[in-house]
């Protein structure tokens, strides 16, 4: 039988402090928790090998939270746990998410060491009085800093995650952030609008009418400047907020996308895995005894439906610039999807918010607008 070929993504829930946008399963201040944690991660990890059958693994991702928040010995267990237990791919991609103000020449050292080749590190703003205002803990300077010693480390694939539609946040504090981006030639970039989510300092400060969400049509001037210029810029656009240069498309997110097979170990992370969809708890403590006693309390478990896989694999296909192929999926899931479409389809095409090449389609620059409103009605 051909072995399952995965990614594995790990849970680090630690932060420093919580910025006022994020809802996130991240939780500063429980330091006395760390080590326990761990432990507890490792021991997950092994369960997880023996009930999987030492899982073929092609990419690793230790996501947060802020994993270079905690001691890079951790970081270093950890992943000798992964080579260990499991079947680790030659040229696995191994990435690590990073804050600025939390890196050091000793830790980046470690990554290199235990396998680490990618880093993704949290920017958001290139603006000090912008980070401040997002509750972020680092300055500008903190980035370029942790940039030039990733390189030094000969780190030669690094993201940064930055973010559009801040309130008070104008059009061009948006150019310099994406132009000062560009000059670093970075790898990756991942660029999100903000949501304002309800119980975030920031969903309580809106309710309170201190701030305001950016307009709708800020934000998508924001975000075409960003889409035009990274891709001017030889950083191409591949999903809706992703940007990278040739060959250096986040594989990890790539499985994602494509729905592909994964494990995550670590409270609050999801899995999908032989057609079923399932979640740790997000409650650290809950984690640790569940791990403990042999048994990871989940938050959800479900199998999906072929409708359900089906409906899935359009939302997430039609994210990519690559789009999705008719008829592949008709194939793959036995049923006759250009008849159920077409209709929807001739419509959308028309107003120029999807394209079609043969049985392949996509979502135009114009329909990357309304991908969700486009997505639920196409399906
Ligand atoms: S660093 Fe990331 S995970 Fe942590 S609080 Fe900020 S946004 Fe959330």
């Amino acid at each position: 039988m051909k072995q399952k070929r995965i990614g594995l993504y790990i849970h680090i829930p630690f932060c420093k402090q919580k910025c006022y946008y994020c809802d996130f399963p991240s939780y500063p201040g429980m330091e006395d928790y760390w080590e326990s944690y761990i432990d507890a991660l490792l021991q997950e990890l092994i369960l997880k090998a023996e009930e999987f059958q030492t899982p073929y693994v092609e990419t690793v991702f230790v996501g947060g939270g802020t994993p270079s928040l905690i001691p890079a010995a951790f970081i270093s267990k950890i992943l000798d746990t992964v080579y260990i237990h499991y079947n680790v791919a030659s040229d696995c991609e191994c990435t690590i998410e990073c804050n600025p103000g939390t890196l050091s020449e000793e830790k980046l050292k470690i990554y290199k060491d235990s396998g680490v080749n990618r880093l993704s590190i949290g920017l958001q703003a290139c603006q000090d009085e912008i980070l401040k205002a997002l509750g972020r803990i680092h300055t500008f300077e903190d980035f370029l800093s942790s940039v030039e010693l990733a390189r030094k480390h000969e780190f030669d694939n690094i993201n940064a995650d930055i973010i559009f539609g801040i309130p008070n946040q104008t059009f061009e504090q948006w150019q310099e952030t994406v132009a000062r981006i560009i000059s670093l030639d970075l790898d990756h970039v991942s660029c999100y609008s903000l949501l304002i989510e309800e119980d975030t300092v920031y969903g309580n400060m809106r309710k309170k009418g201190t701030i305001k969400e950016a307009e709708d049509e800020l934000d998508r001037k924001m975000y075409h400047y960003a889409v035009d210029s990274f891709n001017a810029a030889g950083l191409y656009q591949y999903e809706i907020s992703n940007f990278a240069k040739p060959h250096f498309r986040c594989r990890h997110n790539m499985n994602y996308w494509r729905r592909g097979e994964y494990l995550g170990v670590g409270a609050g992370a999801h899995s999908h895995y032989n057609g079923r969809r399932f979640a740790n708890t997000t409650d650290i403590a809950l984690y640790i005894k569940g791990v403990n006693s042999r048994k990871p309390v989940l938050s959800e478990d479900n199998y999906l439906s072929r409708e359900d896989r089906l409906e899935e694999s359009i939302f997430l296909g039609l994210r990519l610039n690559e789009g999705i192929d008719i008829s592949k999926l008709s194939r793959e899931f036995g049923t006759d999807l250009e008849s159920r479409i077409n209709k929807k389809l001739q419509k959308l095409i028309s107003q120029n918010l999807i394209e079609r090449n043969g049985t392949v389609i996509r979502l135009t620059e114009k329909g990357m607008d309304f991908a969700n409103a486009i997505i639920v009605e196409l399906i």
